[in-house]
């Protein structure tokens, strides 16, 4: 009623908004420039509110729905200012106009509105953003006041995290720059303000550049380096981002063009592509004039897409991404997770690397769960078969972490911030220590391919959801266990122990003559009562040992459910054990150059050699002549009689007997080309087997001998 008096003592009808009965902005105006409670004085707040995806709700509800939606933002907007002056300026915007709003209270109220807000929303999360502003009492016009809280609303549309913004002095700069941008784009051009600013991009796991990023830069007389975020948008809003994006890759270009004939290592480069460009022009034959006219390979360019511009071009943005691709360029999503529809995106189209949104990295040291966001995207993108990059790496700590979950690229102020072709130190920057060979490039994206997260990383990637643990869930009722839930590999377990399927394994642990079924529920408790609420046994079932880990989740009632990891470890242990010898085995090996056995017979195999020792058991098997041929081949020629006796089968064991100890042990000098003077330790060890006596021999080099002395003394 209120509202409706202060309409009529206006006596304008084309002051009142229809639809909702409040004022409009013309109505707002004349109250600011009047004499009454709501002119314009220093205690005047603004707030502009936006709803931000009005559309689609109008969308799915059509207009009538649109309208009681809009009505309701009216009429909740009233209750909660209801001191103050409303009014619908547009479709979805509105404005609260007061002197006597409390600023500390603002957000509040706005949180209010937004929760009372949801009673009409009908199940579409709306987006409602506020732009305030505090008027100072000096300002001459009120069209000025209201653009301020414009300016602060629209200031954070793109900013998913933040619905409420203060004007501020430095919001006024940044918009006196953009008026500034949109005045003299044409001259930018005409004076060739515009530079080309490379940063590195880096492989993980060499930390070697493996490409650089273009990003455009304005060199301005006045303002010195204004950035692209203020003047892409501009030249969006006019469509002329295409030619700054044409002139950026002919620069690309051109710059690759000078390293390929000064004959320095090359690196692709990554170009930014604005969603327009694709309307605009065809930007595809466009980049391929720039590659013909300085002859560089598509290989060399990779093409950036933002994920907003993908959100917004649906179906025919598609088209050219498979276009580009098809044509044997690769393309990257850029700042993957900045927007609204992230995952969708990755569903429908086709990209080569996702960038990782270096927001996510922002808030790493102070909320864990960006790591845990950071590492399911990584593992997503790996499942999907998608390289992955992330931007915005600034720590070591951040590196570590990215390393760690496979992250195979990164980008970020760590590494090198953006720069001009002219401030990189070619002899430096190209060479192969810092940079990686070009044709390594699919090499390691190979590698990349392998997913750390996965517990099946060698599996080839069929895009099917494959998980080798045997997981069941399980109930526990009274005393009675019954499995509900087994994924396929528990299914295989299952199948191992008799049942053919979940029916048929509770029946058999249902029936009580099953000795160890009563053992299964006995486990389920103790993880129930444990501090951890876990436990885990081996249990005999059908002939094998069972080993079961349990984790309790959840009770009601006299109903308990648990988690079960069941392995058959009778199958496996042979082979496990098998596994740990052979790699024990192989380790001791190791330590030596060769190993030989011998036996009473006078029969030598050669069993392990390593090095640059000739086996020569594989031509001949008499210890004698192989013990002669390999003395003259390997031993200096001085200490050949002392080492042919040293290996004289016929007096080894009374030499073992007599030493006091349980092998022999002698030094000769090495003639071994590339090694020649070392000294070679030569080792007999017998041992009885099989009704026999056998020795073992070994030899290795004293002086690594000695290196492993130092280095244990050092520790
Ligand atoms: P973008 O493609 O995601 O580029 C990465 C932005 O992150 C760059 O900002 C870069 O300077 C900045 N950055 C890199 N590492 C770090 C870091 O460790 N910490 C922080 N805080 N920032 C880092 P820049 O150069 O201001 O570019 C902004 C955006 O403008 C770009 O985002 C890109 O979307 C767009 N853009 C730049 N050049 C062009 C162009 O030539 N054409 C088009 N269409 N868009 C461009
Ligand atoms: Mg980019
Ligand atoms: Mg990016």
């Amino acid at each position: 009623m209120k509202q409706m008096e202060d309409v009529m003592s206006i006596e304008e009808a084309n002051h009142i908004d229809e639809l909702t009965g409040l004022h409009n902005l013309t109505g707002i105006l004349e109250h600011l420039q009047g004499h009454d409670k709501y002119s314009a004085s220093a205690n005047t707040i603004i707030i502009f509110i936006n709803v931000m995806n009005f559309k689609v709700f109008n969308q799915k509800y059509g207009f009538a729905g649109g309208n009681d939606f809009l009505r309701g933002m009216a009429s909740e907007l009233q209750k909660i200012f209801p001191d103050e002056l409303i009014a619908r300026i547009g479709g979805d915007q509105f404005i609260v106009l007061g002197n006597s709003i409390i600023e500390e209270e603002i957000l509040e109220k706005m949180e209010e509105f937004r929760e009372a807000v949801h009673n009409y929303e009908k199940g579409l999360k709306m987006k409602i953003k506020a732009g305030i502003y505090r008027a100072k009492g000096n300002e001459d016009d009120p069209v000025i006041m209201v653009d301020r809280a414009k300016m602060a609303c629209d200031d954070i549309i793109r900013v998913y995290d933040r619905d409420n913004n203060f004007y501020t002095e430095e919001l006024d700069k940044r918009n006196e720059l953009r008026q500034y941008v949109i005045d003299n784009f044409e001259n930018a051009f005409k004076q060739r303000y515009f530079r080309v600013y490379y940063q590195k991009e880096v492989r993980s796991i060499t930390r070697k550049v493996c490409g650089y990023e273009a990003l455009a830069r304005w060199l301005d007389p006045k303002y010195g380096i204004i950035s692209p975020a203020v003047f892409i948008e501009v030249l969006e809003s006019v469509h002329l981002i295409h030619r700054l994006d044409i002139y950026m890759i002919d620069q690309v270009c051109c710059d690759l063009r000078d390293d390929i004939n000064s004959g320095y290592e090359v690196e692709p480069i990554s170009v930014n592509l604005s969603r327009l460009d694709f309307e605009l022009c065809d930007i595809m034959s466009e980049i391929d004039k720039c590659r013909e006219r300085y002859d560089i390979p598509k290989k060399l360019l990779h093409i950036e897409v933002t994920e907003s511009a993908i959100a917004a071009g649906a179906d025919f943005l598609g088209k050219h991404i498979k276009k580009f691709r098809d044509a044997g360029y690769e393309v990257w999503m850029d700042d993957f997770g900045a927007g609204y529809s992230s995952f969708n995106n990755l569903k429908d189209y086709d990209f080569d690397v996702v960038k990782i949104d270096m927001g996510f990295l922002r808030e790493f040291e102070t909320n864990q769960k960006s790591r845990i966001i950071l590492a399911s995207i990584v593992h997503m993108a790996k499942e999907l078969g998608i390289h992955t990059l992330a931007e915005g790496v600034e720590t070591e700590e951040q590196y570590e972490f990215l390393l760690k979950i496979g992250c195979e690229k990164m980008q970020g102020y760590l590494f090198g911030k953006p720069k001009p072709v002219s401030e990189f130190v070619r002899n430096v920057d190209c060479s192969s220590e810092i940079s990686e060979e070009f044709e390594y490039s699919s090499y390691y994206d190979d590698i990349g391919t392998v997913n750390f997260l996965n517990n099946t990383p060698l599996r080839p990637k069929t895009m099917e959801i494959m998980i080798k643990l045997p997981i069941a869930i399980a109930e526990l009722c009274e005393d009675k266990v019954s499995f509900i839930y087994a994924n396929e590999a528990y299914m295989e377990f299952i199948r191992e122990m008799g049942a053919s399927d979940i029916e048929e394994a509770n029946r058999i642990v249902h029936s009580s003559e099953v000795e160890d079924t009563r053992g299964l529920s006995k486990i389920l408790k103790m993880a129930e009562g444990s501090y951890n609420q876990r436990s885990e046994a081996d249990l005999v079932l059908n002939g094998n040992v069972v080993n079961t880990k349990v984790r309790f989740l959840s009770r009601h009632g006299d109903k308990a459910a648990f988690a079960l990891v069941s392995r058959n470890i009778t199958a496996e242990k042979s082979a496990h054990t098998m596994d740990d010898y052979s790699a024990l085995v192989m380790h001791l090996m190791n330590l030596y150059n060769r190993i030989d056995v011998f036996d009473e017979d006078g029969n030598i195999e050669n069993v392990f050699i390593n090095g640059n020792q000739k086996a020569i058991t594989d031509v001949e098997r008499r210890t004698a002549i192989a013990i002669e041929v390999y003395s003259n081949m390997h031993i200096a020629e001085p200490e050949r009689e002392r080492f042919k006796a040293f290996f004289d089968m016929n007096t080894v064991h009374d030499r073992i007997s007599k030493s006091g100890q349980q092998y022999l042990i002698d030094y000769y000098k090495s003639v071994i080309p590339g090694e020649e003077g070392r000294i070679l330790m030569y080792i007999i060890l017998p041992f009885f087997y099989n009704g026999k006596w056998r020795f073992i021999a070994a030899c290795r080099y004293i002086d690594e001998l000695n290196e492993l002395v130092k280095e244990m003394s050092q520790l």
